[in-house]
């Protein structure tokens, strides 16, 4: 792993992320069974929101996109709203740090009050970024294998962990 990417690990703990870990694609798990529970287990999904939209794209074109990067950014948060913000921000910093191909995954919650969740149009849908999910991406596996923390909840109080990947070149 280069030492050119730990400025974005840094500026990942600044966004108030609890972990920044680099990796790469062979550290994540990915599982078609991922996408089986989004489809029918998923509201977003019932809704056909733009927040899990695959925009014409196939599972294995979504399997190679990924693992045609060569170092990822994983982040962790307690709180969705801020770890979108983080994955778009570190995206952008990428981008203009010359990584042109720089992408975030994270089902979108940039805004704290989304008008898409209430039925209107999206304010800035160039912002949205895919969710790990349709990517068929086992969350539990591959950060439990990272030695990080997910469980399933068991009530809506309980402490969340989010994750959310930046592809970075
Ligand atoms: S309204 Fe905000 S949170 Fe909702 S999909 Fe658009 S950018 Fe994401």
């Amino acid at each position: 792993m280069t030492l050119k990417f730990e400025k974005y690990v840094v500026q990942a703990k600044g966004l108030d992320m609890i972990d920044a870990i680099l990796i790469t694609p062979q550290d994540i798990c990915f599982d078609i069974r991922a996408i089986l529970k989004c489809r029918w287990g998923c509201d977003v999904f019932v809704q056909n929101s733009i927040r899990c939209h695959v925009r014409d794209t196939t599972y294995q074109e979504r399997l190679e996109m990924v693992n045609n990067y060569n170092n990822i950014l994983l982040l962790h948060s307690h709180d969705a709203h801020e770890l979108s913000k983080a994955v778009i921000n570190i995206e952008r910093m990428a981008f203009l740090d010359g990584y042109y191909l720089a992408f975030g995954i994270r089902l979108c919650n940039l805004c704290e009050d989304c008008s898409v969740k209430k039925g209107h149009d999206c304010p800035t849908p160039l912002k949205v970024r895919p969710c790990d999910q349709s990517f068929g991406i086992d969350v539990y596996k591959t950060v439990r294998n990272l030695g990080l923390p997910c469980e399933v909840l068991q009530s809506k109080d309980d402490i969340q962990n989010r994750y959310g990947f930046v592809l970075l070149d």
